[in-house]
C-alpha cells in the first residue's frame, strides 16, 4: 500500500522510538519532566520566543492559542477555509465563545484589502473583532507558503487595529523550508504559534503552543481546562526533539516528491492540476467527470494499492511523507495513469 491520504499516517522511526523510549521522564504537571521542559525551552527560542508549551493536538494547541486572546463574544477573522474555523469541530464557539468571520483570498491566505473591506468600527454593535488567524503553509489552500513579504503585510495590518495575531504553523516547517525562511521570520511577526509533531515531522501525536511568557501562562491554564495536561510527556517530548533535528532538512524532499507526482499526474488527460502551485507537500487534483466521481476514482486507485482520499465531487487531495519515497510516488502517478485510462477504455468500449 501507497498510502498518500496525509501526512499523519506515519509511524515513528526505529530511531524515533528509541528516543521515546530512552528520553527522561517526570511529571510535567509538577513541572518536573526533563524532557518536555527541554523541548519548550528548544522550540521556544528556536522560534524567538519567551516561551512554549507542549500540547497533545494541533487542534488543542490552536484552541489555546484562540483562548489566550478572546473574550466570549469576541469574533476573530480567517480564511474561509482555515483548520481553526472548519475543522475543529466548532471549537471557537464550543470552548471558548469566539465566531469566526470567514473571508476569502487565493489559496488559503488572506490580502490587506480583503482585511480592509471587512474591517467593521468597533462599536457596541458589532462583536469586537480581537484576533487574526492565520495558516502557514494552508491545508485546504493546497499547502500554499506565505510569501515572507505578504505575511508582513497582513500583520502589519492587524497591529494597525489592535488585533492580536494566532498563526495555526500545524505546517510552519513545511512553510519554512519551502520558501526559505527562517520560522523565526514569521514567529516575529505573531502573538503566538501552534506546530504539529504529527504532520511532515512524523510523531505519533504532539504540538506546541509558543508565545510570550504571559500568553503561555494562561494557555497553561487552558491546557489543564481542555483536559491537554500529561504526566510522562517526555514520551512524546523525546519524539519531538528528535523530529526537530532530524525531520526538519528532509521536508524538502516531500515536496520534491509532491511535485514530481503532480508533474505526472498532469499528464493524465483525465486530470486537473497545476504542478506549478505545488510548493510543498499537498497536491489537489481533479478528475473530470467524463471519467466519473473522485470517489469513484479513489476507489479504484485502492484496488491497485494506492490510498488517495476524495475531497469533493470530482477533488482528491495527495500528501507525501516521511513514509513515501520518490519511486513510491511514481508508482502512485503510475497506477493514476492506468486508472485514468481503463475508464476511458471502458467508455468507449
Ligand atoms: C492537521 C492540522 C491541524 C491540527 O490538527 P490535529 O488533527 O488536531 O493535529 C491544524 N491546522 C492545520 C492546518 C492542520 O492541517
Amino acid at each position: 500500500m501507497i498510502d498518500l491520504r496525509s501526512d499523519t499516517v506515519t509511524k515513528p522511526t526505529p530511531a524515533m522510538y528509541e528516543a521515546m523510549v530512552t528520553a527522561e521522564l517526570g511529571d510535567d504537571m509538577a513541572g518536573e519532566d526533563p524532557t518536555a521542559n527541554r523541548l519548550e525551552a528548544f522550540v521556544a527560542e528556536l522560534l524567538g520566543k519567551e516561551a512554549a508549551l507542549l500540547c497533545t493536538s494541533g487542534t488543542q494547541s490552536n484552541q489555546i492559542g484562540l483562548r489566550c486572546h478572546c473574550q466570549p463574544g469576541d469574533e476573530l477573522l480567517i480564511h474561509e477555509t482555515g483548520h481553526v474555523a472548519n475543522f475543529e469541530g466548532g471549537a471557537p464557539a464550543a470552548m471558548s465563545g469566539i465566531s469566526c468571520r470567514l473571508l476569502p483570498g487565493e489559496r488559503g491566505m488572506l490580502d490587506v484589502a480583503t482585511l480592509e473591506a471587512a474591517w467593521r468600527p468597533q462599536g457596541q454593535h458589532h462583536p469586537r473583532t480581537r484576533l487574526l488567524s492565520l495558516e502557514n503553509s494552508t491545508n485546504i489552500g493546497g499547502g500554499a507558503a506565505w510569501p515572507l513579504d505578504r505575511f508582513i503585510e497582513v500583520c502589519d495590518w492587524a497591529r494597525e487595529k489592535g488585533l492580536k495575531v494566532h498563526l495555526d504553523g500545524a505546517r510552519l516547517f513545511n512553510a519554512a523550508v519551502a520558501r526559505e525562511y527562517h520560522v523565526r521570520d514569521i514567529a516575529e511577526l505573531v502573538d503566538t504559534v501552534s506546530i504539529c509533531f504529527s504532520k511532515g515531522l512524523g510523531c505519533p501525536f504532539g504540538s506546541i503552543l509558543v508565545g510570550s511568557s504571559d500568553d503561555i501562562a494562561k494557555a497553561r491554564r487552558a491546557r489543564k481546562l481542555f483536559g491537554g495536561a500529561l504526566r510522562q510527556a517526555g514520551v512524546i517530548a523525546g519524539a519531538a526533539l528528535y523530529a526537530l533535528e532530524h525531520h526538519v532538512d528532509r521536508l524538502t524532499e516531500d515536496h520534491e516528491n509532491a511535485r514530481l507526482f503532480a508533474e505526472r499526474i498532469a499528464e493524465c488527460e483525465v486530470i486537473c492540476v497545476r504542478p506549478v502551485e505545488i510548493e510543498t507537500n499537498i497536491v489537489f487534483f481533479e478528475v473530470d467527470p467524463a471519467w466519473g466521481t473522485a470517489a469513484e476514482f479513489s476507489q479504484k486507485l485502492a484496488e491497485r494499492g494506492v490510498r488517495i482520499n476524495p475531497v469533493g465531487r470530482q477533488r482528491l487531495r495527495a500528501l507525501t511523507h516521511l513514509d513515501v519515497n520518490r519511486d513510491d510516488v511514481l508508482a502512485a502517478a503510475g497506477a493514476i495513469a492506468e486508472v485514468a485510462q481503463a475508464r476511458a477504455a471502458v467508455t468507449i468500449g
